[in-house]
């Protein structure tokens, strides 16, 4: 059977198995068993792992987002977050900041939905995602009628609309990265500019 490990898993089974062979080999079989018995689960062995990026700088370090059920509330919440040793950029390693990021996650003050305010208003409040991208189509429609260029002084078609810009993250990958090129060339936008050169 061809089985492929990744590094993290490398490390995980091998440690284990290392240990507990190594006193059979010696004739120690009660001791292995007792060896056997005293290793603690490992502790993220039960959780559900997902694959992301630390959302903080341009670097873009590859993270390891792992969760379990909370017991009291029986819904799923983000247990552990660890550098992801397989990911290109950062190979496992985190700066303080995205070590730190189990507690942003968890932070009250976390915002998780859109917020609006209203014209006139003092606070924000919390719109649904249909309610946020209708409202930006729609102003950038207007912006853009409003001062879409066609053709230069001299008559030339240059298809321009000065009055708005784009900024995109660094951790989009090459083809949301041409995607996004080809959508705000294409409107018309001259000034796009990129997270990983701020
Ligand atoms: S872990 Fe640090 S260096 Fe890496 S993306 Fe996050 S903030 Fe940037």
């Amino acid at each position: 059977m061809n089985m492929e490990l990744s590094r993290r898993q490398f490390l995980r089974v091998g440690g284990a198995g290392i240990a507990g062979t190594t006193l059979g080999a010696l004739g120690f079989g009660e001791a292995e068993v007792a060896h056997a018995a005293s290793i603690r689960p490992y502790k993220l062995a039960m959780t559900k792992e997902v694959r992301t990026s630390c959302p903080y700088c341009a670097v873009c370090c590859g993270m390891i987002a792992f969760s379990a059920k909370n017991a009291q509330t029986n819904k799923m919440e983000v247990t552990h977050i660890e550098g992801d040793s397989d990911h290109p950029v950062n190979r496992g390693t985190l700066c303080p900041k995205g070590a730190g990021a189990i507690d942003y996650v968890r932070a009250k003050t976390r915002v998780k939905e859109p917020m609006y305010r209203k014209a006139g208003s003092d606070k924000f409040e919390p719109v649904s995602w249909d309610f946020a991208m209708d409202r930006i189509a729609k102003l950038m429609k207007e912006d853009r009628d409003a001062n879409f260029i066609e053709k230069n002084k001299d008559g030339v078609t240059v298809n321009r609309w000065p009055t708005m810009s784009f900024l995109s993250g660094s951790s989009c990958t090459n083809e949301t990265g041409w995607i996004t090129w080809k959508v705000a060339r294409g409107l018309g936008m001259l000034q796009i500019e990129n997270q990983a050169r701020i």
